[in-house]
């Protein structure tokens, strides 16, 4: 499989690793927002969180979790961001499963947005019914 995350874990690409464990590698990402921002990536390939086990993904964002305190304290940001994307629709571009891991200053470059819809009460309450789980 040609995947830029799965050379990175074997070695055949490099990268600024921040942390190894058993199943996770956690690596600066190489076009970052800014300085730190860093991705969590589990080792064996899963292509997005919905073909993931959801212990593995748990631990991921536990992980990421622990990533957002060491760059809060290391970096002195105000804020960090903690989000990932899956599949194309939803703006991902590496299908390997990671966790990005983005510290915030008052007017850095990052943006994340999304614009909001008005919805019919029957619309929410037939939502909610078939997602409540
Ligand atoms: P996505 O858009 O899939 O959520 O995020 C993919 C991320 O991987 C991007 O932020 C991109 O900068 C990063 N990336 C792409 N190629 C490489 C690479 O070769 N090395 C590293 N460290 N990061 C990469
Ligand atoms: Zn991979």
């Amino acid at each position: 499989m040609n995947c830029i995350f799965c050379k990175i874990i074997s070695g055949e690409i490099p990268a600024r690793k921040l942390y190894e464990d058993g199943e996770f590698i956690a690596i600066l990402d190489a076009f970052p927002s800014g300085a730190g921002h860093s991705l969590i990536i589990p080792k064996a390939h899963v292509d997005d969180v919905l073909d993931m086990d959801d212990a593995l993904a748990g631990r991921a964002f536990a992980l990421a979790s622990r990533l957002a305190k060491k760059v809060k304290a290391e970096l002195d940001c105000e804020g960090v961001n903690i989000l990932q994307n899956n599949r194309e629709a939803a703006g991902q571009t590496v299908g390997h499963f990671h966790v990005h891991v983005i510290p915030r200053h008052p007017g850095d470059n990052v943006t994340i947005k999304w614009g909001t819809t008005k919805m019919h009460e029957s619309e929410a309450d037939e939502v909610s019914q078939r997602l409540s789980f």
